[in-house]
């Protein structure tokens, strides 16, 4: 490294640091659940995307070591060169037929998925309108296509409608609207009965990534284009492995058949990257039919979000509204937002605090998320903690 270059990194780290923003790892030892083991203690685990405590499940950890038996370690190929499975069509055939879509496809993580999306499908004479809170590789995917772009803030159908309109003034050939289904820092939900709608009106197509919601939301956790009833409404859905359906790896797009075959032909992040390991893909079949028949797991992460949310609000801290497991304690102060964290540590509760560029300035929070692998007696000790905690750094009285 050049003098120069080295100082303009030691420079910025140190700003990052200055400003309270400097994210520090905490390794874990113990498998991914409700209690887990970091530094040499056991803590409650209440910020993983573990909704249904799938991670460490005996039935995914099985059929991982029987698909390593069966098809070894890795594939050392991109799909369409030597790198396609059987256990990949098993995996893209089960998620299609699970989200009541033609096909799906597989990328190594969501991230791929919404970066790989937009660019073989929508062209300069294209329009793509975008939700503001839209998750980091929505806004990527979307820099990287040449359509046009709108913006609305968050859930604004007023804003929604006068880009709509804007789009069509402005003669776009197709129009596609892009939207999480959950907005993953506060929990809401997308308002899809009104987005599809519009879409409707304005003849625009409808794109939802599901991270937040698939597995849990809706009947039988096919995610949000369910919960509101309108999934024939909605043409593309991604979503992540990497979450409830067992947390590992892998992102996928469900959606009509040629939108699937047009992707296999061009999507950069599928074409120009690794297939995914066959245990996860094995793993992940297991867990989609977990999720199928999952009902009593649903209904322990619903009463648990109830009964954590209720505790929360009795102990006078600021929450977001929302039915979401997602339940966030708004501070506003990053820094406060790391002493909380760190003090929650301390008393057995690992949580994060989430503080610029994550959310925006001021706004800085610490997200608990809810999930099927805790008790009530594990929601109990995390109140008391919160509570604790909350005096110690001056939040609530
Ligand atoms: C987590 C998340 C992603 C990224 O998923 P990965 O599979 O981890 O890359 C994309 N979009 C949303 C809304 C997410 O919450």
């Amino acid at each position: 490294m050049t003098p120069e270059f080295s100082q303009h990194l030691a420079q910025t780290l140190s700003e990052i640091d200055a400003a309270g923003l400097m994210k520090r790892e905490r390794p874990i030892a113990s498998p991914q659940g409700g209690h887990i083991e970091v530094a040499g203690r056991e803590v409650l685990n209440l910020c993983a995307n573990n909704y249904l405590g799938l991670a460490d499940h005996p039935a995914l950890v099985a059929a991982a070591q029987a698909a390593l038996q069966e098809h070894g370690y890795g594939m050392a190929s991109v799909r369409f060169i030597c790198g396609t499975n059987t256990v990949h069509r098993a995996l893209e055939e089960r998620l299609a037929a699970f989200l009541e879509k033609d096909d799906a496809i597989l990328f190594a993580a969501c991230f791929d998925a919404n970066g790989g999306l937009f660019e073989p499908l929508l062209g300069p004479e294209d329009a793509v309108i975008s939700d503001a809170l839209n998750h980091a590789s929505i806004i990527d995917g979307i820099r990287l296509c040449k359509a046009k772009r709108y913006r609305y803030a968050n859930s604004d159908m007023g804003q929604l409608e006068d880009q709509l309109k804007a789009a069509r003034a402005d003669k776009a050939r197709h129009v596609m609207i892009a939207t999480d289904g959950v907005f993953s820092m506060d929990g809401f939900l997308a308002k899809l009965p009104e987005i599809t709608a519009l879409a409707e009106r304005y003849g625009a197509l409808v794109m939802v990534d599901d991270c937040h919601a698939t597995g849990f939301m809706g009947p039988q956790g096919r995610g949000m284009p369910h919960h509101f009833g309108v999934a024939d409404k909605v043409d593309i859905l991604t979503g992540t492995l990497g979450k409830a359906l067992g947390g590992a790896i892998g992102g996928y797009i469900a959606g009509p058949q040629a939108v699937i075959d047009l992707l296999r032909q061009r999507a950069r992040p599928y074409l120009f990257s690794n297939a995914l390991p066959p245990a996860v893909c094995a793993a992940s079949i297991t867990a989609i039919d977990l999720v199928e028949r999952g009902d009593d797991l649903r209904e322990r992460l619903f009463n648990n979000t109830a009964y954590w949310r209720a505790g929360l609000a009795r102990l006078g801290f600021d929450l977001l509204p929302g039915e979401h497991p997602i339940v966030p304690v708004m501070l506003g102060d990053a820094r406060l937002s790391q002493d909380m964290a760190a003090r929650l540590f301390e008393l057995g509760v690992y949580v994060a605090g989430f503080f610029f560029p994550v959310v925006p300035q001021g706004t800085a929070r610490i997200r608990t998320q809810m999930n099927a692998a805790l008790s009530r007696e594990d929601l109990d000790q995390a109140l008391e903690a919160f509570g604790q905690a909350g005096q110690d750094v001056g939040v609530v009285a």
